[in-house]
């Protein structure tokens, strides 16, 4: 048996097992090796339960005297009750509500190990658990390996299935006694740099501590064999990181000349004065384009910072060297305001546009594929149509990934197929933690726009219930008769945005009919047709509209910067991410905004993300409590973004380490101490780290 042998072969894994263990990623040996406990329990000396202090969580081992559900049995709803004992022959109360289940599971006699916080029942005069959990020292016990669970530091898995973590134990018990040490590939100046032990031992102490463990540094994951293990997931990652930049680095690209002609199209057709930090990141972006490498460059900026100008002024570069540009959006509302803003500032330049999205029919689409292929047009607005294997360009030399965020990974774009490879810039409103940013976007260079426009207001969001709806709408009311517009959003809920928009079509009907029959009110939502969603967006540019009922379909990039009032219906439904971003959609101009969320009912993590934008509206803190508020997988959807999955690794807890390991990659690759060591860790990253690296790819 050795690292790569499937986990069929291994003792006590059959076809049912397996696929249990298949469903959790675990393959080989290796793989469950690297399933690290959650948590560890001190079962060396656990106390007896004539020792338990009220109010303190812990350990007992301990055996069912009798077991009885009392309440409503049939429906489940009843509650479990069991009472231990152990040697000190005092008793302890387990129960578990709704626990009818475990009927089938404790009997009489069964020894356990019981974890959990103990309390002082009075009125029954009793030392209680609630809800412990608990783990069966009897029964199925595979070869007399029960000596396993007590009596020293234990592992505490997460199951799978019908796996317990008693299973996992004895399993990766039995995989440590029977494999050869695992090599250590980590460069050894590394090692004895850091401290660290070797990998054999790290791996099987994160496993079964060594007796003297301290079991706080365990809990909190810096045993000296989790810090190594995790510093070490880390380190190849970022190597990986690394090396994909050197090879991007290495391709060769278009080297954009910036001469005066350049300077004198940009200048005629900036709308307004750039600010510092557009100044700052064009230039950024120009040095970039001018290399001869393809450009790989995230522009990050909060919502509204102005970053479409600054494409705008990449994309003259790219025009003026006689190439094409294609500006990708992930909504087809967003593309078609985009080709509004490119038509209308590329005119006075002779540039000639054109938006392709999904709605346009089979002819047009023909006839718009033509034109691009034959150099008939300069800038490509588009979805996700834009980038389908038929659509050809003559000689595209700059992509733009607007909400690069929307996208979720972007597997290579095919933009590249022919000819030379394109610079790519993505841009994205999402603001993310350093650390996060580091993995997902390390390969990329990052540009970032940390100033708004001058005067503006910052939005002031306030908290309203449903009841007090009336208040909120004559607030509204007063906004409009002030020559402002407003929008009202509702929730796409379960991912159905036929509800949603059924929601907001009862509104607006109820809006326009009773409400405020003396405005005009528009709707829109995803069903619409393209040129009905065009003609809704640019009336309500026009002011022609001064209410717009709509879905989250308006939630990225629309610009109207006369709209000063945001209210959102059902809003503790919405992720903080995505009401910062549909609060981004005011404050855009000179007046002052408001931005009103309005919530039916609410959970305790619902009322902090209304209380965290209540409070701010810096893109940055908001990512940082959405992140404390979620884990990083459902912020960025790990799947979706590209976050590689970590094995023990954690990017919230480790950001420290993180960093540390980024750096010794990042060095390590740039010199590495020897040809040999580089050799090695590359074909090591190949092998065993290849399927991490959903990393953002483009290009
Ligand atoms: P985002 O970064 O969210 O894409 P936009 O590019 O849509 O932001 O810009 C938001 C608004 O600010 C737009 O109406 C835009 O015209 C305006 N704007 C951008 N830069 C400036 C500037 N330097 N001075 C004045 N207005 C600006
Ligand atoms: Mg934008």
């Amino acid at each position: 048996m050795d690292l790569t042998t499937p986990l069929t072969y291994v003792k006590g894994i059959g076809p049912a097992r397996a696929a249990m263990l298949e469903a959790k990623g675990l393959l080989t040996v290796e793989d469950l090796l690297g399933y690290a406990p959650f948590r560890y329990e001190d079962r060396s000396n656990t106390k007896t339960i004539a020792q338990l202090a009220p109010g303190e969580m812990a350990t007992v081992i301990a055996e069912v005297r009798s077991v009885k559900m009392s309440g409503f049995k049939r429906r489940s709803l009843g509650m479990f009750e069991a009472r231990f004992t152990d040697s000190s022959r005092a008793i302890l109360a387990g129960k578990w509500f709704h626990g009818a289940y475990l009927a089938n599971v404790l009997s009489e006699g069964m020894k356990l190990a019981l974890y959990g916080k103990v309390e002082f029942d009075s009125y029954a005069g009793e030392l209680t658990m609630l809800h412990p959990e608990f783990e069966l020292l009897t029964g199925d016990d595979e070869d007399g390996e029960a000596a396993l669970h007590v009596g020293r530091i234990v592992p505490i898995y997460e199951g799978a299935g019908k796996l317990t973590t008693r299973i996992f134990r004895t399993l990766i018990h039995r995989i440590l006694g029977s494999i050869e040490p695992v090599e250590d590939l980590l460069p050894p100046f590394l090692r004895a740099r850091l401290k660290f032990p070797d990998r054999w031992s790290a791996i099987q102490n994160i496993h079964f501590p060594p007796p003297e463990s301290d079991l706080r540094l365990l809990n909190a994951f810096r045993s000296q064999a989790q810090y190594r293990l995790i510093y070490e997931e880390f380190f190849w990652l970022e190597c990986g990181v690394a090396l994909k930049r050197a090879k991007a680095r290495a391709i060769p690209g278009i080297a954009f000349e910036l001469n005066a002609r350049v300077r004198e199209q940009i200048k005629a057709m900036l709308p307004f004065k750039p600010t510092g930090a557009q100044k700052k990141v064009i230039k950024e972006i120009a040095d970039d384009m001018a290399a001869p490498h393809p450009m790989n460059r995230l522009l990050q900026g909060d919502v509204g910072s102005g970053k479409t100008i600054v494409a705008a002024e990449a994309a003259v570069i790219a025009i003026e060297n006689g190439y094409q540009v294609a500006v990708l959006a992930p909504t087809e509302i967003l593309a078609t305001q985009h080709s509004f803003t490119f038509k209308r500032i590329f005119e006075k330049l002779g540039y000639t546009t054109l938006l392709l999205t999904g709605s346009f029919g089979a002819r047009e689409k023909a006839h718009m594929k033509k034109q691009l292929a034959e150099g008939e047009v300069q800038v490509a607005i588009g979805t996700h149509a834009l980038i389908q294997k038929d659509v050809e360009f003559k000689n595209l030399g700059l992509a733009i990934i607007d909400e690069q965020h929307r996208f979720g990974v972007l597997q290579r774009l095919g933009l590249a197929k022919k000819g030379v490879t394109p610079d790519v810039l993505v841009m994205t409103a999402t603001p993310i933690p350093r650390t996060l940013a580091m993995t997902i976007y390390g390969d990329l260079d990052v540009s970032i726009i940390d100033e708004l426009p001058p005067g503006r207001k910052p939005i002031v969001t306030k908290h309203s219930t449903a009841d007090a709806i009336e208040q909120v709408l004559s607030f509204m009311k007063r906004q409009v008769e002030e020559g402002r517009q407003a929008y009202v959003v509702y929730p796409v809920i379960e991912e159905s945005e036929t509800q949603a928009m059924k929601a907001a079509q009862q509104e607006y009907e109820h809006l326009s009919k009773e409400v405020f029959p003396q405005f005009s009110i528009g709707l829109m939502h995803g069903r619409l047709g393209a040129a009905e969603k065009e003609e809704v967006m640019q009336r309500f540019k026009d002011g022609q509209i001064q209410i717009l009922v709509s879905t989250t379909v308006i939630e990225v990039g629309v610009d109207v910067p006369n709209a000063s009032v945001m209210i959102v219906e059902q809003a503790e439904r919405f992720g903080l991410a995505q009401l910062h971003q549909l609060r981004g959609r005011v404050g855009r101009g000179a007046e002052q905004s408001y931005c009103i969320l309005v919530t039916e009912k609410m959970n305790d993590t619902a009322r902090e993300r209304i209380r965290t934008l209540v409070e701010s509206t810096d893109g940055f803190y908001i990512s940082e409590m959405d992140l404390k508020l979620r884990n990083a997988g459902e912020v960025f959807g790990t799947k979706q973004s590209g976050l590689p999955t970590m094995c023990l690794a954690d990017l919230r807890r480790d950001a420290e380490i993180l960093e540390i390991a980024r750096l010794d990659a990042m060095s390590f690759i740039e010199h590495p101490p020897s040809d040999e060591a580089l050799r090695a860790a590359v074909a090591y990253i190949r092998d065993h780290w290849q399927r991490r690296y959903a990393l953002v790819t483009v290009g």
